[in-house]
Parts: C-alpha cells; structure tokens; sequence
C-alpha cells in the first residue's frame, strides 16, 4: 500500500502518517518521487483498517493498494526510472554502461591488461570474478581476496569502477571491502540470507536472474535487497534454461521491457553466459540495445583459448572493440550513447 501525499503536506503530516502506520505493526518508506511525496507501508497482509485510518489523516491525497507482491520494485510505488550511482557511473541514464572484463581474475597481468583494453574500447566499469561458482568442484574457483586486490589495483590504474561476484553471507564484508558493486550470481538469486547481506553492506548490488527463475521470483529477490535500505539495485538478465542445447542458455530479451512495464529498476543484460559461444555475443549486445537495456556485462579475455575459466564465450580485445562499435551505432539510432573510449589501448606496464 502506498499513501501518496498532496503537494502542501507538512513534514508533521507526514509523521503522523508513518506514526500510524508504526502504530499497526508496519514499517513505513517515504519516498520523494519528481512530481509526488508518496510513503509506503512494508508488511503483510495489511488490515483495511489501517488504510481507514490512514484515508482521514490531513495531508493524504490518495491511498493505493499496490496490487503486486513486490512493492519498493513495483513502478507503481515509483513511476520514474531509477538511476544507479556506481562511483559516478550512472546506471539508467541515457547512456548505456558497458561493464566489461574477464569471467576470473587468474593474473595480475591478464587483469589489468583487459582492463586498460575495455577501458579503451568504451566500457566504464570493470567485471571479473575472485569468488567463482563452478559446477564442477574440480574446476578453477578463482582467487579469492587475492584476486579482490588486483581488481582494487585495476580501478586504481584505470578508474573503472569494479563488479564483482559475492557467494556467501560471509564473504559480504570483504568483498565490500574492495568492490564498487556487489553482484549476486544466478546461482545465489533465491539465498535470501546473501540478498539481505548485500542490501545492508550499503554497495550497490547486481542481481542476476536465477536460471530457472520467473521474472516476479526475480523481482521479489530485488525486493529482498531493497527491503534492507539498500535502493542502489540493478537487474541482469543472463539467460535461462530451456530445451535448446545449441546455446548455454536461451537470452530473454524480452524480459527487458516485460521489467521497464513492471518495475522503475535499471536492467542489464550479459550476452555472454546468455549464450555461451563469443560468436553470437556482438549480435545480443545490439539486440540488448536496441530492446533497451540500460547496460551490458560483457566477458573480455586476452587470450579465449588459455582461459580459466568461460573461454569459449569471451571476446578477444579486437572482437570487443567492434561490438562496441556496432552497438554504439544502434544505441545513436534510439537516442541512447556509449562512450566512445580512446581506441588505443595504454598498455599494463606503461
Ligand atoms: C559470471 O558472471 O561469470 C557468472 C558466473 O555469472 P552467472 O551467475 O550468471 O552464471
Ligand atoms: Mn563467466
């Protein structure tokens, strides 16, 4: 439910109504949208009585209840777009954000010079994973805090700001501790401990689509973060499961207007788990674009064929450089922009 305020309430009047909302059990979220004050009631089920006592209160224009299970998500609680700040990187703005890098941080080497190149081809933040969820037990788990270091040294040299995967509630604090953005992986979407970890660490928080999950199970995760005082989320969608084998996952675009109708969050998408192969990434970052999406989460390796660990999806730094280009042209053609990065990349031990 939410209590939408008219134009010349007072700061008393809107105490009094969250005081009354307090006074039912409920806890209450003033928001300050461009052209309405509204507050929401969290809780449920909540009683008519309290909408009664709130309906008679002076100040109130309207009481609405929110029809959606999700509510801080929902675009009715909140009409325009959020944008998300990531160290100065806005994430739902106009421009498209290209968050780029390798699937693990395996080198300090590889690490940084995949930054400096996706920085020169117009990605403005850096993704690599330290903590890496693996199918298999045997396979490369990543470096751990070691590599959060070189991650923190690769913002230091290039400032991009840096995402980065966090598996457990335990990890939270450490991975805060060098990270810009906290990304919560398909795996983890329904481990709602680690959502309300991540939405009290205060970070933003990347939150990918579960790979078996529907948009509301995916919407009601963000609503897990969000609930923690934590308004910085951004959602990814990476692919799902289906039938199909010919690629690692099925990529639903149509997610990203099904969320824009739904929700006032920004959505990214990753074409590269969304597909598995490097060669259909360049065409679902333009589709990703051209359907709107606020952003991309692309994998970027030196060298595909010796990675650790997603190879066979990541684009070699040139690969990189002309999706960039192709998907900077469809971003002009609906009045979106990707930065243009230098072209010439600065090597890692210049
Ligand atoms: C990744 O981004 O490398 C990753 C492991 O993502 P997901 O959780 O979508 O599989
Ligand atoms: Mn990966």
């Amino acid at each position: 439910m939410i209590i939408v305020m008219n134009s010349k309430a007072t700061d008393d009047q809107v105490q009094e109504v969250e005081k009354r909302i307090q006074e039912f059990g409920f806890r209450s979220r003033p928001s300050q949208g461009e052209d309405r004050f509204v507050i929401s009631v969290l809780g449920s089920p909540i009683p008519d009585a309290l909408q009664e006592a709130l309906e008679h209160l002076g100040g109130v224009q309207e009481v609405v209840r929110i029809s959606k299970k999700y509510k801080l998500v929902s675009r009715e609680f909140h009409p325009e777009d959020s944008i998300v700040d990531v160290r100065g990187v806005k994430i739902g703005g106009p421009e498209v954000v290209v968050m780029a890098g390798p699937c693990s941080v395996e080198t300090e080497q590889q690490t940084l010079e995949t930054a400096h190149a996706v920085k020169a081809a117009g990605a403005t933040m850096l993704r690599g994973g330290a903590f890496k969820p693996r199918t298999s037990p045997y396979d490369f788990r990543g470096l751990g805090e070691e590599g959060l270091k070189i991650l923190a040294k690769a913002r230091e040299e290039t400032g991009l700001p840096v995402v980065t995967e966090v598996m457990t509630t335990a990890d939270v604090d450490l991975v805060a501790e060098y990270a810009d953005m906290l990304q919560i992986g398909t795996r983890n979407m329904q481990n709602y401990l680690l959502l309300e970890a991540a939405g009290k660490s205060g970070k933003p928080v990347l939150l990918k689509r579960g790979m078996s999950a529907e948009i509301e199970e995916w919407l009601l995760a963000a609503e897990y973060i969000m609930a923690q005082d934590n308004e910085d989320v951004v959602l990814c969608e990476r692919g799902i499961r289906t039938f199909e084998k010919l690629t690692r996952n099925t990529l639903d675009l149509s997610a990203i207007p099904v969320i824009k109708r739904l929700s006032h969050l920004p959505i990214v998408i990753d074409p590269s788990q969304g597909t598995g192969k490097w060669y259909l990434v360049p065409s679902m970052m333009r589709g990703a674009v051209a359907a709107g999406a606020d952003g991309m989460l692309v994998e970027v390796h030196p060298n595909p064929d010796h990675a650790m660990s997603d190879g066979g999806q990541s684009l070699t730094f040139e690969n990189f450089q002309e999706a960039m280009d192709s998907s900077s042209a469809i971003a002009s053609a609906i009045g979106r922009s990707i930065p243009k990065g230098s072209g010439v990349p600065v090597s890692a031990d210049d």
